[in-house]
């Protein structure tokens, strides 16, 4: 087989060679957004393929939730970690997309999937979202729409108020601090619906536990919980 030199692309790939987003090294033609070996090492849980009561025990006591399930395990230094880095800092919204369509894979196998009638990303607030250009939570849904087939709405669970970072304060001031942040624009919409609420790192559950709490209010039908990335277990 002959291979078709692209004279201009290789020029702007050596000047500018594409990154993989986790590692660093130079992508291959064939890599599409991070590196084969990368991919291959991906740190994955078993969270989405069982009954798993270690990720279900997170909102226990708290709200009623049909089903958690995340695919990644997120630690200090870790792929996921650093590729969540890229997707939330780096402007790498394609890379948002990409893992939620392997997600969106594996998910596509399992029968409950099916019987999924919408998927709603966390929403960032507006004012994050425009520093940032993007949601991050968005992109993921976006390819687990692609992948799953299942539509995906971003104007119905909004955020109402700025919340500051959060990751020196204790659960309970967590807790107050965002229980009212989320609001349902169009109730009717998720009225009796199941439905995924999909962010990118679930940690103690308390922003998930927010919005489960609001599309339930609406009276959903059941509420599925999914993560990209968790740092339980
Ligand atoms: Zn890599």
């Amino acid at each position: 087989m002959k291979i078709k030199l692209k004279p201009f692309d290789s020029l702007i790939s050596f000047f500018y060679p594409r990154l993989c987003p986790a590692c660093s090294s130079i992508l291959q033609h064939h890599e599409r957004v991070i590196c084969l070996d990368c991919q291959l090492h991906l740190p994955e849980t078993d969270f989405h393929e069982v009954d798993n009561k270690q990720l279900e025990h997170v909102f226990a006591g708290r709200v009623e939730v049909a089903k958690v399930a995340s695919l990644f395990s997120y630690k200090k230094g870790n792929r996921i970690q650093k590729l969540l880095h890229n997707l939330k800092y780096n402007g790498q919204y394609e890379l948002g997309v990409f893992l939620g369509e392997y997600y969106g894979k594996i998910l596509a196998q399992q029968s409950w999937i099916s019987s999924i009638d919408l998927i709603l990303p966390i929403p960032l607030h507006p004012k994050k979202e425009k520093q940032r250009g993007y949601n991050q939570s968005e992109a993921i849904v976006r390819g687990l729409s692609q992948a799953t087939g299942i539509p995906y709405r971003t104007d119905i669970l909004l955020r109402t108020t700025h919340t500051g970072t959060q990751t020196k304060k204790s659960r309970f001031s967590r807790w107050e601090n965002v229980k009212e942040v989320f609001c349902i624009s169009d109730p009717e919409r998720i009225h009796e619906q199941r439905v995924i609420i999909c962010d990118d790192v679930l940690t103690t559950g308390a922003t998930m536990e927010a919005a489960v709490h609001k599309v339930q209010e609406a009276k959903s039908g059941e509420v599925f919980v999914i993560a990209l990335a968790t740092t339980q277990g």
